[in-house]
């Protein structure tokens, strides 16, 4: 696996793609996520538990994102602390809200990547 490769795989899941087709989708609704995949059958959570990763994930870029453009926009403009604060509460609470499906589609991607399951399916 180049990391080209391994790039492409979180892509398309971040995408709500599939890892190994790259066609079905990892959710059905809102925040409904498919057991399997109605392409090629890939089973996308194998454990209870799983979507902690996607969580993870989801802090993750929310934190970084919001620590970087508080501390950004503050060296810049140096806001009024308070109204500064709230916006980007509001923004973390928004990204995380928002990227939720992204982020445990991803974590889709890094457990297809991690678990082996090629081995047992079809190849695309
Ligand atoms: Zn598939």
């Amino acid at each position: 696996m180049t990391p080209g490769y391994l790039l492409h795989k979180l892509w398309v899941g971040a995408r709500l793609r599939c890892p190994h087709c790259e066609r079905g989708r990892t959710f059905s609704g809102l925040l409904k996520v498919n057991q399997t995949c109605s392409e090629c059958g890939l089973r996308f959570e194998c454990e209870d538990g799983e979507s902690v990763g996607g969580m993870y994930i989801n802090l993750a870029l929310a934190e970084l994102t919001t620590m970087g453009g508080f501390f950004l926009i503050h060296s810049l403009y140096q806001p009024p602390l308070l109204p500064h604060l709230v916006f980007w509460i509001v923004y973390n609470i928004t990204f995380v809200v928002l990227f939720y499906r992204h982020a445990r589609s991803t974590w889709m991607s890094v457990s297809y990547l991690t678990s082996g399951q090629q081995a047992d399916l079809p190849p695309r």
